[in-house]
């Protein structure tokens, strides 16, 4: 519930949901039905007014630091213009641990390649990319520390139809192949049902 006002406005109804590694969970809805605000509990980023999440079986005040990643519609806003690729991709791993840069440009490449772009240099900048490969280092960016979910909020909204699809069957390919589990909000419900294991409306 939010405040709105005078009173309280309730943006999500009661709701009970549970995701597995290695799976996609989808929810679509209508522009204000509480989507983006589901995602943000899912995540840990906003706390519910009521009732629990779990976390790796446990009631806790969240997930871990590290362990949700989210990935934004806008691929370019979580890679910084003035940096190279490699910079922007492994600097999630540099809260816990020294790299130095050549061990640094050798994880950004095979990231890169995780992704399916593995021929882009990763002295690249960010504005020498398509969008749909600038989406693509967003995600090498949000795997780099093996989260064990992903959170992502109308992830294709920026793209074309063909690079749209290309990017959902990535995604299912990371939940199969590398068994992260995912959390994908989109208005395209024909889109996301191609790859979700589950829709919730
Ligand atoms: P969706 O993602 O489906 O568009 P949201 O979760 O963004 O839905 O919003 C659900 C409802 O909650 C809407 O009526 C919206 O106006 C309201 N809302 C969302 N965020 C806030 C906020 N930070 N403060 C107050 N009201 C909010």
């Amino acid at each position: 519930r939010y405040r709105s006002g005078t009173g309280t406005l309730t943006a999500v109804q009661p709701a009970d949901l549970s995701i597995h590694a290695g799976e996609i969970v989808g929810v679509v809805g209508p522009s204000g039905s509480g989507k983006s605000t589901l995602l943000r509990m899912v995540s840990g980023m906003e706390p519910p007014d009521s009732g629990t999440l779990t976390w790796n079986g446990q009631a806790s005040a969240g997930p871990t630091p590290g362990s949700v990643m989210p990935i934004s519609q806008d691929p370019l806003s979580s890679l910084d213009p003035r940096w190279p690729l490699w910079r922007s991709i492994t600097e999630p791993l540099t809260v816990t641990r020294r790299l130095g840069k050549a061990e640094r440009i050798r994880l950004a490449r095979e990231a890169l390649t995780r992704v399916g772009i593995g021929h882009l240099d990763p002295l690249a900048r960010p504005r020498q990319l398509s969008v749909g490969q600038a989406q693509r280092v967003a995600i090498a960016r949000a795997l780099i520390a093996r989260p064990a979910l992903i959170v992502a909020d109308e992830p294709t909204a920026s793209l074309d139809v063909r690079t749209a699809q290309a990017m959902m069957a990535l995604l299912r390919d990371l939940a199969d192949r590398h068994g992260v589990a995912q959390f994908i909000v989109s208005h395209d419900v024909a889109l996301l049902g191609t790859i979700a294991d589950r829709l919730l409306t």
